[in-house]
């Protein structure tokens, strides 16, 4: 029974030695401020520092775009109250506040090719929302599509990544060719408001309609203005679909 134990306590304790080694060559590192993830907190994804401040938005959101709201708003925010133009959108979600951690978080996922990023977002825009989004009777998942030429720039597209982790998680499918971006567009941030929905017209179509939906959830990963969801839920209206919702990991202003 000894020498049972002992081998055990052997093997498990070259599995440890093993995994801390790989730790050291390959490190986790924490989606938020990019710094190794501690041994101990591997399970959980993300540095103690980042876990502390990380800012969800649990408090009042808006009705529409899941904003979280200020103070003297009533039921919508003041984009969706201001912005003068309806959303074609039924209603969405965001896991945190866009503020300055949050950006540069979002900018390593995208474009310094921090995919790995995607497994802690992926799963914790599950853990929130997963329930919800099956109450809602979502049948399909559509990530935000990238241009096939700036995916093939990029090696991935975050959206769907984010997609791919939620469906995992919930066992909702997700169809990532549903929608195809059939514009390279110039990025939204160097442009504004008009502008924005202008350079998205025609930006999108169906590339998929031998799948039958009702409601589907886009995913995303950052919600500003909402014209690009827009612009993706009217094409998806348009193909018959009766109920189009988001989540996006962040919402807020672009900086
Ligand atoms: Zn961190
Ligand atoms: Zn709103």
């Amino acid at each position: 029974m000894a020498i049972i134990l002992r081998n055990m306590y052997k093997r498990m304790a070259k599995a440890v030695k093993w995994n801390k080694t790989a730790d050291i060559l390959f490190p986790l590192r924490c989606p938020v401020c990019d710094k190794p993830v501690p041994y101990f907190d591997r399970q959980k994804g993300i540095c103690p520092e980042c876990m502390e401040g990380f800012l969800r938005i649990e408090k009042a959101r808006c009705c529409l775009c899941g904003r979280r709201l200020a103070a003297n708003d009533g039921e919508l925010c003041e984009d969706c109250r201001t912005n003068g133009r309806r959303h074609y959108y039924t209603k969405g979600i965001a896991l945190y506040e866009y503020n300055d951690m949050m950006r540069k978080a979002v900018y390593r996922f995208k474009y310094e090719g921090r995919r790995e990023y995607a497994e802690f977002f992926g799963k914790a825009l599950a853990r929130q929302f997963g329930n919800a989004v099956k109450r809602a009777g979502v049948e399909g998942i559509i990530p935000v599509p990238l241009h096939p030429k700036r995916e093939n720039e990029r090696g991935y597209n975050q959206a769907g990544l984010l997609a791919r982790i939620f469906g995992e998680e919930t066992q909702i499918p997700v169809y990532e060719k549903y929608v195809v971006r059939i514009r390279n567009t110039p990025p939204m941030k160097a442009l504004e408001g008009a502008k924005r929905q202008n350079n998205l017209k025609k930006a999108f179509k169906i590339g998929q309609n031998d799948v039958k939906l009702n409601i589907t959830i886009i995913v995303d990963d950052i919600y500003t203005t909402g014209s690009t969801i827009d612009a993706m839920a009217k094409v998806l209206l348009e193909a018959g679909i009766s109920q189009v919702y988001f989540m996006t990991l962040a919402i807020g202003k672009d900086f």
